[in-house]
């Protein structure tokens, strides 16, 4: 695990504020005009106390001075108008500012889920960017540290609040230092000196300085658990929610998983959050008392505030009204340098976790993308040659696929057959170019792939793959993968791919929605029809290739015999690729590769595979066979 508190201590100040302008540019890109509302609100905010200060301070000394009814009433009415001014203006700023707020803080989603989507698939689908992604949510969610975090500085407001509040207060509590208590006050007359005017500086210094500091070392604390928070979070997100998931209320009730459930949780709350936990301890140990230590410094500098604000009024250099003016203000200028310092802290701890955010969003596409087109061809004339093609996945040391050389001619119904982990999937994906190979080369019509358009090539496969997912859409927009669609094209797929039937008895028709995700008259189908309807899908797509990858692991037999017999009557012109690993459905295929361990070891159709008795062919046949009907294998 990433050590924030460590990385924290390493960052520069400068490394800091670049993270943080980068965010900021992110922002301002976005939501330009949350900067204004954001910007505006805190100047309001901070400048309305000293307004009134000023003003209170003005009105006691009216009352306790000249008592001139006039001055007194110009006052109170300057007062409140500022006041309804400054109420009405900030109400106005405030719900503009959280509306634009809501909308970033959801869009830091969207942002992520722009870049899962547009990211190459090879990146998409290593280990290091899920681990990655997985530490970011969990950061957001624990605490929004990272991008969320920087949304209450957008524009570095605090910097503007405390530039402001710093500038006011000093201007406001100035002629405390300047004001001389008389000479005849005796004794008192030594708070003339510069000497305690410099003490209360350096007690106002070191107050700012060590409030935040402290709080700093008790948040060191909680970033320090940020692995325990991590694990928590993921654990109630799991097993808190267990409930919710309908897809395991049949596991749930039939183990009794229930009770593991429980123990899990109870077992992650003393890791995490609960009151044994090491950070429920540190709230009330170390962590918890740097807490209260910060709050005392303060209380002790207020203290000595009004000691000396107190004395100098006593001893007659100001009328009893400017007290409170002199107390507000210092007060204020020690909570404002202290917020300013504080929320300094914060932005370069927040910096360390921003790396992770934009070392993800940097991630780059590094997959070579050609520009040739692929030229849509009517004849669907493609011809594609794996040329001595290895490949291993990324962070793995096994080649899984190894020397495969293999050529398929145009309109021809290929099944690539093999027994479990063999590489029939991995070839697919290197067929779609979904990932490139390691070594070797895949051609299509004697160029390499990689020269193509990414998206030109992509065009010409339609897949259904083993995990295929369909969407809580209506039946046509899943169909057509669009919003909108061919309902003639979509009812002839849907009838092709043998799941017309049911079509006709949904209520809406190709309007009908899928599941219940969106609608209530949503219509939950069973695996067979998932998969019918995803072929209907491919069909649609108008791809040249057709690869349906173990297409019929969902179907009852009745269902397979029918997908494999109709095989050639879906395929039509196209060049297929039918992944499976039971043989007895691919004996129709022109023509059959085994896969075995990575490579390809035999090649023919059924009957010359069948003939060689020493080959993988025949070894798995006779293996399957048992399984099947006699009439079926034959
Ligand atoms: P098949 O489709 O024949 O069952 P696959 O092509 O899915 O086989 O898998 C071939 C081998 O590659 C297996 O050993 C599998 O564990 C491994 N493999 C598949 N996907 C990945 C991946 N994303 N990362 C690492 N190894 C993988």
């Amino acid at each position: 695990m990433l050590d924030k508190k460590k990385e924290k201590n390493k960052m520069t100040w400068r490394e800091a504020f670049r993270l943080n302008n980068r965010a900021m540019k992110l922002w301002w890109e976005k939501y330009p005009q949350m900067f204004a509302t954001n910007i505006l609100t805190r100047v309001m905010n901070t400048a309305t106390p000293y307004i009134n200060i000023w003003f209170s301070a003005r009105i006691i000394g009216e009352l306790a001075g000249e008592r001139n009814p006039e001055r007194l009433f110009s006052l109170i009415l300057s007062l409140l108008l500022l006041n309804v001014f400054l109420g009405v203006a900030k109400a106005v700023l405030a719900h503009w500012n959280s509306a634009l707020l809501w909308t970033a803080y959801e869009g830091v989603n969207c942002m992520y889920n722009e870049k899962l989507l547009s990211m190459d698939f090879a990146s998409l689908d290593s280990s290091h960017t899920r681990d990655l992604f997985a530490k970011i949510q969990q950061n957001d969610n624990w605490s929004n540290w990272g991008l969320r975090r920087t949304l209450w500085q957008v524009g570095y407001g605090f910097l503007i609040d405390g530039t402001v509040g710093i500038a006011g207060a000093a201007v406001l509590s100035l002629p405390l230092f300047t004001r001389a208590v008389s000479k005849t006050e005796g004794g008192l007359a030594i708070i003339n000196s510069p000497l305690v005017n410099i003490l209360l500086f350096g007690l106002l210094l070191g107050a700012v300085l060590l409030s935040p500091a402290l709080v700093r070392r008790a948040d060191d604390y909680w970033v320090g658990y940020s692995e325990q928070a991590r694990f928590g979070n993921r654990a109630f997100g799991f097993f808190g929610r267990a409930g919710y998931e309908h897809h395991r209320a049949l596991d749930v009730r039939v183990y009794r998983q229930d009770n593991l459930f429980r123990k899990k949780m109870k077992e992650a709350d003393g890791i995490s959050f609960g009151i044994k936990s090491p950070i429920a301890k540190s709230a009330r140990g170390a962590g918890g008392l740097l807490h209260a230590a910060s709050d005392m410094v303060g209380r002790v500098f207020t203290g000595a505030v009004y000691l000396f604000v107190c004395i100098k009024a006593w001893a007659g250099a100001f009328d009893v009204g400017e007290v409170t003016q002199y107390i507000g203000a210092v007060t204020l200028l020690y909570e404002t340098m202290a917020t300013l310092l504080r929320q300094l802290g914060e932005m370069r701890t927040n910096a360390a976790f921003l790396q992770d955010t934009f070392e993800f969003l940097d991630i780059p596409d590094d997959m070579y993308k050609g520009s040739l087109t692929t030229e849509k061809r009517r004849d669907c004339n493609y011809e594609i040659e794996f040329c001595n093609v290895s490949f291993r996945y990324p962070d793995t040391e096994i080649d899984v696929l190894k020397n495969v050389s293999l050529k398929f001619r145009v309109g021809e119904k290929l099944a690539v057959v093999g027994e479990n982990g063999s590489g029939k999937t991995t070839f697919i994906k290197l067929l779609c170019r979904l990932y490139d190979p390691t070594e070797g080369e895949i051609r299509l019509n004697g160029i390499d792939i990689r020269k193509y358009s990414h998206r030109e090539y992509m065009s010409i496969f339609s897949v259904v793959f083993q995990d295929y997912k369909l969407f809580a859409f209506p039946l046509g927009q899943n169909v057509a993968a669009g919003m909108d669609y061919d309902a003639d094209k979509a009812k002839a797929c849907l009838q092709e791919a043998g799941v017309g039937e049911r079509v006709s008895r949904m209520k809406d028709g190709l309007e009908t929605y899928l599941y219940k995700d969106f609608d209530e008259g949503g219509v939950e189908i069973s695996g067979g029809e998932a998969q019918k309807i995803a072929i209907a899908r491919a069909l649609y797509k108008d791809a040249a290739f057709l690869i349906l990858d173990e297409p019929t692991a969902a179907l009852d037999p009745v269902a397979e015999y029918e997908v494999y017999t109709k095989f050639n009557e879906i395929v039509g012109e196209r060049t297929a690729i039918y992944i499976s690993h039971r043989l007895a459905s691919c004996r129709f295929c022109d023509e059959i590769a085994v896969f075995d361990k990575g490579r390809v070891c035999q090649r023919g159709s059924h009957e010359k595979l069948l003939a060689d008795t020493d080959g993988k062919y025949y070894a798995l046949w006779h293996a399957q066979a048992q399984y099947y009907k006699k009439e079926n294998m034959a």
